[in-house]
């Protein structure tokens, strides 16, 4: 028998999310961040279902030639830039637009054969201090930007939020966003082009960062992007089911301990379900007994540790259960924002850690 090991993806949840996301910043164009294979969800299947994108972010040159050999038409582009002058080639076959933040890519730019067109996005750094042109030094790269013939049409202009994730709700929130939107509005105020500020927590908090363009990621596959709170909570739907089943239920005695290690020890006479998933699978092992999952739809916890290819799960609330039966890890009914907290990370990291010998199906 195959492996029962499964993430679904509701296509009709990622179309859902984008026209949530459109919803809420109506005055601007959406750009759908699809890094990392679509957050896990499978690049040529995301980028597919959310066609009515106006345009695409990705991490990697490679992620845009497989967009474009998949067909896609809108702009992509490549959220850190190029870097190697042999990229700037490639791109400008690709049609790829590329983020502009560093001295280094100027130079590069600047000694490329003037017939290599490339459209760009200049990125300030307004105080997340990962990629960006310290304001003092922006308006010197536009400058030199816009001198450079290879350069075509208007040069955007871009921000990053460190977090956004805190809304504007209160006096003490949100302080880093509302400096952040201030250094931006002055480094750039007077030039020319279209702005983007908005990853997916500005687009649910932060309405006046909308601007031209929003870069939405994570709010397109349902995923919370606010600590404490679900996609669902922002009239998102999870697009993914991360799911397999029960291939064996023992029954253990009292006092015995159940895996790897011996950490989790039977309080009473009791059913123990196998299911088939494990870190093998992208199943975080830092989740700890207790971890929620879902058996025919009930809640029961993990107990032991998480192997490679298996967990064992406490049956006593699903005495029904018998071998075969569905286990959801986590999905619409069991946020995978749950999961994450349990294992002390964020839903993106757990999307993006499913394994290639997961079966992937669409529905
Ligand atoms: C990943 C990324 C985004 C999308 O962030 P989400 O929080 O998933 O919406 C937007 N902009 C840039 C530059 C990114 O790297």
């Amino acid at each position: 028998m195959a492996r029962p090991t499964t993430a679904v993806i509701d296509t009709g949840a990622l179309r859902h999310n984008l026209a949530q996301v459109r919803g809420r910043a109506p005055g601007s164009r959406v750009m759908a961040v699809v890094k990392a294979d679509g957050y896990g969800h499978g690049l040529e299947r995301v980028a597919r279902s959310l066609a009515g994108a106006d345009a695409f972010g990705v991490a990697a040159l490679s992620d845009a030639e497989r967009l474009r050999a998949a067909g896609v038409s809108q702009p992509i582009l490549l959220l850190s830039g190029f870097d190697e002058p042999s990229d700037i080639g490639r791109m400008r076959a690709l049609h790829v637009d590329s983020a502009i933040h560093h001295a280094s890519q100027l130079e590069m730019l600047e000694q490329a054969d003037p017939g290599e067109l490339i459209g760009c996005w200049l990125k300030i750094d307004t105080g997340m201090h990962r990629l960006g042109f310290a304001p003092e030094h922006a308006r010197e790269a536009h400058a030199r930007l816009s001198a450079i013939p290879g350069v075509v049409g208007e040069i955007r202009l871009l921000n990053h939020f460190a977090s956004s994730d805190e809304f504007d709700d209160s006096p003490s929130h949100g302080r880093q966003t509302r400096e952040q939107m201030r250094i931006f509005q002055d480094t750039v105020a007077g030039l020319p082009g279209e702005r983007s500020l908005a990853n997916s927590a500005a687009v649910l908090g932060w309405p006046d960062a909308h601007a031209d363009w929003v870069r939405a990621g994570g709010a397109l596959y349902g995923m919370s992007v606010v600590e404490g709170r679900t996609g669902a909570d922002f009239g998102l739907q999870p697009a993914m089911t991360f799911a397999t089943r029960l291939i064996a239920i023992n029954h253990i005695r009292k006092g015995e301990r159940v895996g790897y290690s011996a950490t989790w020890e039977c309080p009473e006479d009791m059913p123990i379900g196998v299911a088939a998933i494990g870190y093998g699978d992208g199943y975080p092992r830092a989740a700890p007994s207790g971890t929620p999952m879902l058996v025919n739809g009930r809640r029961a916890p993990l107990v032991g540790r998480v192997s490679m290819d298996l967990v064992t799960i406490d049956l006593r609330g699903v005495p029904e259960a018998r071998v075969g039966d569905p286990v959801t890890l986590w999905g619409p009914e069991l946020p995978v924002e749950t999961i994450a907290l349990a294992a002390g990370t964020i839903g993106y990291e757990l999307t993006c850690s499913i394994t290639r010998r997961v079966r992937f199906v669409e529905r």
